[in-house]
């Protein structure tokens, strides 16, 4: 069984011998040894394509607005043109990015990455109109949610390493500053992990974020 970290780079390198040759770097390998698509974002899921290599005008400036389209379809679609994927294309002289790998149709299901941003959207902003003062009713159906996250959360590598932090550090239900802190920490736990910011976890900055919108009014 493989330990692997979704969307490690070194993922699929802990695989078997009979996988690894045909996984692409990046696919995740879930708790049963097989490659885990919902532990993986889908730019992730197809070993690279190799393609013929360009001459130097064709790859220039081929390659620069494949780009751009490529960087502008993933900003408007939300699927994320990350710096290591066009660090990835660029230093590949041979690989010609396509735009389709970066997008996907809005139908297609999702992958880590948009389960991920739904899941703390509907946690966060759950947790940001929870009661101050939460009736028991309240805090046990809250722990009911966020206990059966573990058991449930369909990218297994995610909710293993979810079911381990919750053991050190439990959830606080006790109040809406209380659960949004611990909400906002375990959160700062997966983006530690993934190399991302750490976000201010005081009341007002989330409150900003997942309630009330900025002081400047552009979201009101
Ligand atoms: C329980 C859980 C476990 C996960 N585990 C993994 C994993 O092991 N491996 C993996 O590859 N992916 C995992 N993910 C997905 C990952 O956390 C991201 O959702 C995904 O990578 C997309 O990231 P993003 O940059 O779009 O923003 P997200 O991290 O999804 O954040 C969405 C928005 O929330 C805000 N935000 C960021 N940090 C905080 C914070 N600490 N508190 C409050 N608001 C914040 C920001 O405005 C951000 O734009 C997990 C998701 C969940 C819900």
């Amino acid at each position: 069984m493989s330990t692997a970290t979704a969307n490690a780079p070194s993922s699929s390198s802990s695989s078997s011998s009979s996988t690894k040759s045909s996984l692409p770097p990046g696919m995740v390998i879930g708790p049963d040894g097989k490659p885990c698509k919902i532990c993986t974002a889908f730019r992730h899921w197809k070993p690279p394509v190799d393609k013929p290599k360009q001459t130097q005008n064709n790859a220039q400036g081929g390659t620069q607005q494949q780009k751009t389209a490529a960087m502008m379809a993933a900003f408007a679609s939300g699927t994320g043109f990350t710096a290591s994927s066009q660090q990835q294309q660029s230093s590949t002289s041979t690989a010609v990015p396509e735009p389709e790998q970066y997008t996907r149709p809005a139908y297609c299901p999702p992958d880590v990455e948009e389960l991920g941003r739904s899941t703390w959207t509907f946690l966060h902003t759950t947790a940001a109109y929870y009661p101050d003062k939460p009736t028991m009713a309240h805090r046990v159906n809250m722990l009911s949610l966020l206990r059966a996250l573990p058991v449930l959360y369909p990218c297994s590598v995610c909710a293993t390493h979810l079911g381990e932090t919750m053991k050190t550090h439990p959830p606080d239900v006790s109040s809406r500053a209380a659960l949004s802190r611990w909400l906002c920490e375990q959160h700062n736990e997966v983006n530690e992990r993934l190399g991302k910011e750490k976000f201010d976890c005081s009341i007002d900055k989330l409150d900003e974020r997942w309630k009330d919108g900025p002081t400047d009014g552009s979201c009101d």
